[in-house]
């Protein structure tokens, strides 16, 4: 499979770095409020990557933080932790805050079909392993305590890495006009790895450390975490592009001084979903677009994972309600002409599905164009192949795609077989002229309605003389029949 490597700013070959196993780290929610949908389009995404390893026959471990401490409002060292100002928002505690809405994130990524990472950890469940990392940095000279501050020293290092992925707003960032300069680091991109003292005095979750009660910065935590499970290299870490820097860009100033020497081989960076006006941002009212939203709007969560995997990943995509409702129209379509398709046990014809295979992984290898995926789907419905081969083709995909095609198809049919068989019976109607209705000539006639259906008149004549013999009169009229004893 060859993946863009933001790293490196190439496309590579993947190759892991152990052959029995991918090492994946994916940064999780900072879980103050709800997801945006442009936060779920980077869970999507990696959804896939992860999926599609896992169809190529790898073992993959994939670790997730949950960031429920020391993410400031800034993604540098400036302002409030998200955590206390969602808790004060709510009048609640931070770790319901956080509770509430890791929750809450779980929940949308079930309706988008999103897997749970195999390990998902809490920031706040790791300090232990903060300080302990935090300290070796102190011996070994790359870290630095000032003003109740430890920083991490970029001075150290001959190169801090900087990803160029990333706009010119982004990487203002850490440097932002108008915001006092912190006059306890010792260089511009100097960042904090444990606070006792920031702006913000009302920290609400506070450790003891061997520099002063405190709370860690926010990328050692992804760090640790990752070191934690993974161990000290790490194959593929992800994240939405606006990680790149400062986060990802200090994770690996920290972790390969703390190790001593490489420690991640690709860093995948998904593209920023935008609503019209640009980047998804409060004060344009785009706050609010979350899967709940889409879900009262109408919309079916998945029409929404259609909607991102029909573009690249490596783009900036553009939310307009317009195109959610074409996504959904194409969402139904496809359900619809999946479910037209006839479920047997027949086997699948072999080289007919290695044939469509052959498209299928052509489109992911070629650095995860899903939107190829997505067409070698609608190649599967148009192949010249029996219904068994296109099923199992779909069913194939879509442990990649993540669309629940199949389970949607087969609940489709059966809505459709229940709507069907309603409508037979109401649209005809056994009327008794002079009584009560009786359940055997009730039967009967509908036994001849069906005989007629089948053009069987031979039997629909014989139904009326036998009723006919009993003293049965019958008139058809439009949706039914009536009839009344002569
Ligand atoms: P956060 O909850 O802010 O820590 O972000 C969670 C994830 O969403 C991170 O991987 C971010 O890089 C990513 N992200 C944030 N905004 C967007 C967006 N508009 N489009 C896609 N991904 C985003
Ligand atoms: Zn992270």
């Amino acid at each position: 499979m060859i993946l863009y490597n933001s790293a490196t700013r190439k496309r590579e070959e993947f190759v892991p770095n152990h052959p029995d196993i991918v090492k994946m780290y994916t940064c999780g929610p900072t879980v103050y409020h709800f997801a945006h949908i442009g936060n779920l389009r980077s869970y999507i995404m990696e959804d896939v990557l992860e999926k599609y390893l896992r169809y190529l026959g790898y073992n993959v471990k994939r670790v997730m933080n949950i960031t429920d401490v020391g993410h400031l409002t800034s993604d540098a060292d400036e302002g409030e932790d998200k955590m206390l100002k969602g808790a004060r928002r709510e009048h609640k505690t931070v770790l319901e805050i956080a509770q509430y809405y890791t929750d809450a994130f779980f929940s949308d990524c079930e309706k988008l079909n999103i897997k749970r990472p195999d390990v998902v950890s809490p920031a706040t469940e790791n300090i232990d392993e903060y300080i302990r990392i935090i300290s070796r940095l102190m011996e070994t000279g790359y870290a630095y305590f000032a003003g109740g501050n430890v920083y991490f020293d970029t001075g150290r290092l001959e190169k801090y890495y900087i990803f160029n992925d990333f706009n010119a707003e982004d990487l203002d960032v850490g440097v932002r006009e108008g915001v006092e300069a912190d006059a306890n680091k010792r260089n511009k991109n100097d960042f904090v790895l444990w606070f006792t003292k920031s702006k913000f005095e009302d920290q609400a979750l506070k450790w003891d450390s061997p520099w002063g009660v405190g709370y860690p910065g926010w990328h050692i935590e992804c760090s640790a975490i990752s070191m934690k499970h993974l161990g000290e290299d790490l194959d593929i870490h992800c994240g939405g592009i606006d990680n790149a820097f400062p986060h990802h860009t200090n994770e690996i100033a920290q972790s390969e001084s703390y190790l001593g020497h490489k420690w991640c081989n690709f860093w995948m960076h998904v593209h920023h979903l935008n609503g019209e006006h640009g980047k998804l941002s409060k004060s344009k009212g785009d706050a609010m677009l979350t899967v709940s939203l889409l879900e009262e709007k109408g919309y079916d969560p998945l029409a929404y994972r259609l909607f991102c995997l029909q573009s690249h990943y490596r783009k900036a995509l553009v939310f307009t309600w317009a195109n959610l409702d074409n996504a959904q129209g194409s969402y139904n379509k496809l359900v619809a002409k999946i479910a037209a398709l006839a479920p047997s046990d027949e086997a699948p014809e072999a080289s007919a599905l290695e044939t469509l295979r052959e498209r299928f992984r052509a489109a992911l290898d070629n650095d995860l164009n899903t939107s190829l995926a997505v067409t070698a789907l609608y190649d599967v419905l148009k192949a010249k192949t029996s219904d068994a081969t296109k099923l199992a083709a779909i069913a194939e995909f879509d442990a990649v795609l993540g669309l629940r095609l199949i389970e949607k198809a087969a609940a489709r049919r059966a809505a459709d077989k229940k709507a069907a068989s309603a409508a037979q019976g109401q649209a005809f109607a056994v009327i008794p002229e002079d009584g009560e209705p009786d359940g055997e000539i009730t039967a009967l006639l509908l036994a001849r309605r069906d005989a007629k259906k089948a053009k069987n008149f031979a039997e629909a004549d014989r139904i009326r003389d036998e009723l006919g013999a009993r003293g049965i009169v019958l008139t058809d009229v439009p949706g039914g029949v009536k009839w009344k004893r002569g």
